[in-house]
């Protein structure tokens, strides 16, 4: 396997908060940046040493860009196939192309799942009204439809609480491939960070338990309130999956976990750093972010156990503007993106508070 040594240089497809903390992560170990991404406004730009400010289609410059780097990755799923084609062509793209076919599409990614022998929610796929009522016969309600590409943050979904939800359905969809899913009952949402190198070494980071608000990710909490075998079947499957995909780098699984049986059903996997392993910047040996330049780089993996107890929280839209109260917290590590605008919603930073175990 190729080895990219410190000093080498990275690329990065897409300017956001990862992207950025990406870059920060590199340069720590000696490596340059250069990324590549449409808006002008990027937060990734101001940490890099080079940017490109192109569309995901142009030709010449992906082309440009991977033959500047020692390897490319992503920071986001909906990365265009033709886009990763290209810039395969001319350099190293790690994860590859399979990682982004599987997540970017919920029907290929829930079978692909089963076949790896994990549970997930019962699904069937439609498009049009004929299809959705077959669909909705058999799985029922409480269901969620959900648009098979594009859905984030809730967007493209749609709960089915009553026959009458089900009417309501192709005015979400809009006549685009879709999936109908039964709704899972569970008592916690958790997610599994875990780390591939090029060389196939695995490294799982502990469970993180998150908690959503209004389908956006609120807090992410270390431990998780679950147990022990809990803990260890999520890390095997998160590995199992990781291994199926032959992947590189870190990806993330998201599961519901049912406290009474113990069961544990996968609702998706992000082929990249995710929003539930911010909290490993202070809160664990190595970072997220720091494991996946490790990872692609294929360097070794670093430890990834917890230095506490951590609790990471979001800071949506105006919350950043709450920053004194976290920078006069002694126990606070405070991280701003460098946005300027706090849409609402919008992802403007985070804080993490990490509480000593000893
Ligand atoms: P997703 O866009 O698939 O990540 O879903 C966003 C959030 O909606 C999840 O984090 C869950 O809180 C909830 N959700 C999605 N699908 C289901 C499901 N099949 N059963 C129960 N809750 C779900």
């Amino acid at each position: 396997m190729t080895q990219i040594k410190p000093g080498g240089k990275i690329g990065i497809l897409g300017g956001g908060q990862l992207g950025r903390m990406l870059a920060m992560a590199a340069a720590r170990l000696g490596y340059r940046c250069h990324i590549f991404c449409p808006d002008v406004r990027s937060p990734a730009f101001h940490v890099a040493c080079d940017f490109t400010i192109a569309e995901y289609e142009n030709e010449d410059a992906l082309k440009e860009f991977a033959s500047s780097v020692d390897v490319a990755t992503y920071e986001f799923e909906n990365v265009p196939a033709r886009t990763a084609e290209i810039v395969s062509k001319e350099t190293l793209l790690r994860p590859g192309a399979r990682a982004l076919e599987v997540s970017q599409d919920r029907l290929t990614e829930k079978k692909f799942l089963n076949e790896c022998g994990v549970k997930t929610a019962p699904f069937k796929a439609f498009q049009t009204q004929e299809e959705l009522d077959e669909a909705y016969k058999e799985i029922g309600r409480p269901s969620v439809a959900k648009t098979r590409r594009f859905g984030y943050d809730g967007k493209g979904q749609l709960m089915i609480k009553a026959r009458k939800d089900v009417d309501d359905v192709m005015g979400v969809t809009k006549g685009t491939a879709a999936i109908l899913e039964g709704f899972v009952t569970f008592d916690r949402e958790i997610s599994v960070v875990v780390a591939r190198s090029a060389s196939g070494d695995v490294a799982a980071f502990p469970v993180a338990e998150n908690v959503h608000t209004n389908h956006i990710l609120d807090t992410s909490t270390v431990p998780a309130q679950i147990s022990e075998v809990v803990e260890a079947k999520a890390k095997v499957m998160a590995t199992r999956i990781a291994n199926a995909l032959e992947y590189i780098g870190v990806m993330t699984v998201e599961m519901f976990v049912n406290d009474g049986t113990g069961e544990i059903v996968v609702n998706e996997i992000a082929p990249r750093v995710h929003n539930s392993g911010h909290w490993t910047i202070e809160g664990a040996a190595t970072s997220q972010f720091e494991q996946h330049i490790r990872a692609i780089c294929d360097l070794p993996l670093g430890g990834t156990d917890a230095r506490g107890k951590v609790r990471m929280k979001n800071l949506l839209g105006k919350d950043i503007l709450d920053f004194e109260q976290y920078l006069t917290d002694p126990k606070a590590h405070f991280h701003h993106y460098g946005k300027l605008e706090p849409r609402e919603g919008r992802k403007m930073g985070h804080v993490t508070w990490v509480e000593d175990a000893d």
